[in-house]
């Protein structure tokens, strides 16, 4: 390791302090030393951002710092956990302490909105590429499972869907970005609120990263079951209903990817207290569809017709 990316960790170190009293010990020592909570299951998730893969190669620092913890924090609301700790292994061309500062001021400041600690990582030179592994807890009699749809439950989904994929559209267009909608793909907010209280309510939840009839399709096969998706039920937002109509709007809605909202399933009888939860966390709620007997994920329009996207899942971007 050159002086350089010393100066750099020490550097993320001393912005990184936090005052959880489960930091044992953090950023600094060989490993970080970390109290999990009595009965409480330890979960984990990682994910990579690829310069040119996940994110365009002019991405601002602070919105790729902010949307690599986002994309993990995602993966907890989806189990319905609270998250608590990450580590942030970085790969960079140079050790550039602006870039660095700029990146750190993204993920910072999402972490301190969830009081999560950052408490190790690693630090390397090579192409741009980050990854973050998230730590939270939960009872794991009420972790979100993909394998826990039940035939003839809802099909539900929070806030809109639709956004990031719009803006990743108008940007391969070279088209002008709406600011709403690249706000949408910039900086995702993780509905970890709404995850932790559907935990013991809701059955299956996964978060929408793929687009929704992919990421669907994966409770499905991990549940056994079949779903109907009511296509034009899907939740839009007026940015995204001013940009596109019709059949594009479905397609990115339904296909598009990068939502980072929570689809979850529940029984009918759960409608009331899931109202009541949408309400108390201050996100909105959708009933999209129905899990069914079968294998098969299929969408229908408004008219009762069955509708067909070009394609299932996200193109991962390519510069
Ligand atoms: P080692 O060679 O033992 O892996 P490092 O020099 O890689 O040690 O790391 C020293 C300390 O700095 C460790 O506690 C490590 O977790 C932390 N660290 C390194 N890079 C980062 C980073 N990008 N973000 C947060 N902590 C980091
Ligand atoms: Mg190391």
């Amino acid at each position: 390791m050159s002086a350089d990316e010393f100066d750099l960790i020490d550097r993320i170190r001393r912005r990184a302090a936090t005052t959880r009293s489960d930091v044992l010990l953090g950023i600094g020592d060989d490993a970080a030393l970390l109290q999990v909570p009595a009965g409480q299951a330890l979960v984990v998730a990682t994910d990579t951002l690829n310069a040119g893969v996940h994110f365009p190669v002019d991405t601002a620092p602070a919105d790729l710092g902010w949307k690599a913890l986002a994309v993990n924090l995602s993966d907890l609301a989806a189990m319905g956990a609270a998250p608590a700790w990450c580590t942030l292994s970085l790969s960079m061309p140079d050790a550039e302490p602006a870039w660095v500062d700029g990146f750190l001021e993204g993920f910072l400041r999402l972490a301190a909105m969830h009081d999560v600690a950052l408490v190790g990582g690693d630090t390397t030179r090579g192409p741009l590429s980050v990854s973050v592994t998230v730590h939270g807890f939960v009872d794991p009699a009420r972790a979100l499972r993909r394998a826990a749809a039940r035939d003839g439950d809802d099909i539900w989904v929070s806030g809109t869907l639709g956004d990031a994929a719009a803006a990743l559209e108008q940007w391969r267009a070279n088209a002008l970005i709406d600011d709403a909608l690249r706000e949408r793909l910039d900086r995702p907010t993780p509905r970890l609120a709404l995850g932790r209280a559907l935990a013991g309510v809701a059955r299956a939840a996964i978060d929408v990263s793929d687009g929704l009839l992919a990421d669907l399709g994966h409770v499905c096969v991990a549940s056994g079951v079949g779903a109907e998706l009511e296509v034009d039920a899907l939740p839009a937002s007026d940015a995204l209903r001013a940009g596109f109509g019709g059949d594009a709007r479905r397609h990115l809605q339904a296909a598009g990817g990068d939502d980072y909202e929570v689809c979850f399933t529940a029984p009918e009888a759960a409608r009331d207290a899931i109202a009541t939860i949408a309400r108390n966390v201050g996100i909105a709620v959708t009933r999209i569809g129905r899990i069914v007997d079968g294998q098969r994920v299929s969408a229908f329009d408004a008219d009762g017709n069955e509708w067909h996207p070009a394609s299932a899942g996200w193109r991962h971007f390519s510069a």
